[in-house]
């Protein structure tokens, strides 16, 4: 008889996940038990609408309940080389539209997702390309993050020779520096970024175009550019006393992090901020040996980036089970000096006042002055994209929306010809699977703007909006309504 019940996903006690960097906080499914969870898939594919890649996610699931995750694998390379990284870190807005939600729970479709990638430690025994020739073809991507590298594998294998520029010393972008290794283990990352690069793909790291290489010679270079340079650069709040050494933006701190320094936080450490990266920050203060960590956000719990989502809720549950505090509702105002290091945090609570028909606006009740202690300060309050690195000429031709976002036509090309853009200095969604999303259609964009579509391989070229339009908004109203 069909079982409607979603297989228990297994948690590791939160103590042991504390001890080091590297246990994941999910364990996978077994055989049996994706097996079991796969087969309660009813093939609806409504799913699809809300996947911004697109996924054929009912005939992936079905290969995994038949006992063919190779085949699961292989669909899902039609439009995304990160099933590993994807199965573990996806914002999963497929989940919160399944029509199971209501019934024994969504299909754990990201879950899924990672079991039959974990099956295969090397994806160029399933995965059959085809070697292309050489089609006369040169693009430049700026940007070694989940968006450059997917545009570098789709036009890689369709004999383009594609040059990645990226100013770190290792490629992943945020999938490497902001993403903790216990949610994204480093050999998920070698074995994804490996199997791209093994395409034949030309990688420079450490040159910032900019610094190392104008923008200019590599508009002299290229016959076409995928911008996919992300929004690094950090935003920090001013607030006084944030000179002070103990204070530090939270992609900094994270991205230290990754590559092995272990800074001392001290007890006491204090997250400005509530989105994806101020969890980050407070579970990796934990695993640095922090006893009490606290994030403050201006507004509600209900307000805060993500939510409504079934991801949101689920990311929060784990750092609440790891002993992180959230103190909602409030506005830091100083941070507290003495001999040069931050030693409070000065805040007000706030009020939320509603304005018309928008979003409650927080306004702090400046009567109450709180406090408390804190050895770090780590601010995760957003940031934004710098097109400096292109120089006065190409930054005034580049059209921005009022956001300061590139203004992009269908196929992803800038108003600058030749100049495609994707991932996060593009989209609002700002997560992984956008960043494939904008990848997949510039690599249409920029075949067709080569005139190269009769030499293509059509079946190698990623499928975007399969079946329905991709709707951004359908997961989240859809989770909104079954939580309220
Ligand atoms: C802490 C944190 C946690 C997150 N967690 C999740 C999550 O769980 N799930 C999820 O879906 N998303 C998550 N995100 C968001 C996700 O990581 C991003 O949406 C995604 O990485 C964006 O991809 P991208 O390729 O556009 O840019 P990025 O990943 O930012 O990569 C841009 C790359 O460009 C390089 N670069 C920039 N300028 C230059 C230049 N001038 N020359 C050469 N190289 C340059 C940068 O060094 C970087 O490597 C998280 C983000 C952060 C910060
Ligand atoms: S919505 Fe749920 S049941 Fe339908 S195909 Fe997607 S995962 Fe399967």
């Amino acid at each position: 008889m069909l079982n409607l019940e979603r297989v228990k996903i297994t948690h590791e006690d939160p103590a042991e996940r504390l001890k080091g960097f590297t246990l994941e906080p999910v364990r996978g499914y077994t055989d049996e038990e994706a097996v079991a969870e796969a087969s309660r898939c009813l093939g609806c594919n409504i799913c699809t609408q809300a996947c911004p890649a697109s996924l054929d996610i009912g005939a992936y699931i079905r290969n995994v309940s038949v006992g063919d995750p190779a085949e699961t694998v292989r669909i899902i390379f039609e439009t995304l080389p990160f099933p590993a990284v994807i199965g573990r870190v996806c914002t999963h807005m497929c989940e919160d539209i399944c029509v199971l939600f209501d019934t024994g729970g969504p299909l754990a479709i990201r879950h899924l997702k990672r079991y039959a990638a974990d099956k295969f430690d090397d994806y160029s025994k399933i995965i059959d390309v085809p070697r292309r020739k050489f089609i006369n073809k040169r693009v430049a991507v700026i940007g070694g993050g989940p968006a450059g590298l997917t545009a570098a594998y789709y036009l890689s294998i369709q004999g383009v020779k594609v040059t990645v520029f990226e100013k770190l010393p290792a490629l992943g972008g945020f999938m490497k520096t902001g993403i903790p290794r216990y949610r994204l283990p480093q050999d998920v990352l070698d074995k994804e970024i490996g199997f791209i690069l093994s395409h034949g793909v030309e990688v420079r790291l450490n040159t910032e175009v900019g610094r190392d290489i104008s923008f200019e010679e590599i508009m002299n270079t290229y016959d076409a550019v995928f911008l996919a340079v992300g929004n690094q650069k950090p935003r920090m709040t001013g607030t006084p006393g944030s000179d002070a050494p103990n204070v530090v933006h939270a992609t900094e701190f994270l991205r230290r992090v990754s590559f092995g320094e272990r800074p001392d936080v001290g007890e006491n450490v204090v997250i400005i901020g509530g989105g994806f990266t101020a969890n980050d920050a407070s579970r990796t203060s934990l695993r640095l040996g922090a006893k009490n960590v606290y994030i403050m956000y201006r507004r509600r719990e209900v307000d805060r980036p993500g939510y409504p989502s079934l991801n949101a809720d689920e990311e929060m549950e784990e750092s609440l089970e790891e002993g992180v505090h959230y103190i909602w509702e409030v506005t830091p105002f100083e941070y507290v000096k003495e001999n040069g290091r931050v030693v409070k945090v000065r805040y007000w609570q706030n009020e939320m006042v509603m304005e018309g028909r928008g979003r409650a606006k927080p306004v702090p009740k400046k009567d109450k002055v709180l406090e408390i202690k804190a050895d770090y300060v780590i601010e995760a309050t957003g940031q934004e994209t710098d097109y400096s690195f292109m120089g006065e000429k190409y930054m005034r031709q580049l059209r921005l929306t009022p956001q300061g976002q590139p203004i992009l036509d269908m196929y992803g090309m800038t108003s600058i010809p030749g100049v495609f853009s994707g991932g996060d200095s593009t989209n609002t969604n700002r997560d992984l699977i956008s960043a494939v999303r904008d990848a997949d259609i510039s690599v249409v964009g920029i075949l067709r703007y080569l005139n190269v579509m009769d030499q293509v391989v059509e079946e190698k070229l990623p499928i975007v909006d399969r079946w329905k339009k991709y709707s951004p908004t359908i997961a989240k109203n859809a989770y909104a309504e079954r939580s309220r």
